[in-house]
């Protein structure tokens, strides 16, 4: 039997589908795990290169704001998973945002995420195109910064939304790194999630989100790379959407 939060997730899309293919299933539609995270695109809605539509939904109101997104790299389908198992349980459990807003795009990168690949269809690294300080081009950084409509819909997401503190959701590196002042959040969302917290990741990241919206922005950022990069681990879900609500309620507490 379908959980009623499933049903009320794909009830929402069947309707935004209806609207405009009633006969078939749309070809553009993509589930993860039962649940559509994408269909019909409705006017005027952010699309990808290939014209997947680019959701979002948004649990509550006012203060504080959690912005958790996933997919950004298509190949970590993992990070989607938790990212919709997390819409689930907000969608079936509303007290578990306790007060303030959660907005969460399960799917950034849904052409990438159709090949398997990490980049989107136009072969850019959407997590090395954000206009960032050191935005430089290198890693398929694209020709120029936010060249992408992917990158602008997480753009225009910080600008409707102004979030007071963000997750984004990667895999495989098995770690909570992260950017701007969410050295403690790092701290606590590490211990609930029984990942390390590693300040550094080892590489550099020019034109990353972390370095444009907690670096450059200076928003909490926690960067929560999951283990396994394409199923999570059944036993370590819970554990991982405990860490997300965490990421929410621990706004109350002083960030540094
Ligand atoms: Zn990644």
């Amino acid at each position: 039997m379908r959980s009623p939060a499933k049903t009320s997730l794909a009830a929402g899309f069947l309707l935004a589908a209806c609207a405009t293919l009633p006969a078939r299933r749309d070809p553009l539609e993509t589930t993860v795990a039962g649940v559509a995270v994408g269909s019909a695109p409705e006017r005027n809605a952010p699309a990808s290169i290939e014209g997947r539509p680019l959701r979002h939904w948004v649990f509550g109101s006012g203060l504080p704001v959690t912005l958790v997104f996933a997919g950004i790299h298509g190949s970590e389908r993992s990070s989607v998973e938790l990212a919709v198992r997390f819409l689930e349980v907000l969608d079936g459990d509303p007290d578990s945002l306790g007060r303030g807003m959660i907005v969460v795009a399960p799917l950034v990168n849904p052409d990438g995420y159709e090949r398997g690949e990490r980049w989107n269809a136009r072969g850019v690294d959407l997590n090395r195109n954000f206009p960032a300080w050191n935005w430089d081009g290198s890693s398929r950084g694209g020709p120029e910064p936010a060249s992408e409509p992917e990158t602008r819909f997480v753009l225009r997401l910080l600008e409707r939304f102004r979030p007071t503190r963000i997750v984004s959701v990667h895999a495989p590196l098995a770690c909570v790194n992260w950017d701007g002042p969410a050295r403690r959040l790092a701290r606590a969302l590490s211990q609930e999630s029984g990942l390390p917290r590693r300040e550094d990741i080892g590489y550099p990241t020019p034109g990353s989100f972390g370095s444009y919206a907690g670096r450059q922005l200076g928003i909490p950022t926690i960067t929560l790379e999951l283990p396994e990069r394409d199923r999570v681990a059944p036993e370590r879900l819970p554990r991982l959407v405990r860490t997300l609500l965490l990421a929410h309620h621990g706004a109350r507490a002083p960030l540094l």
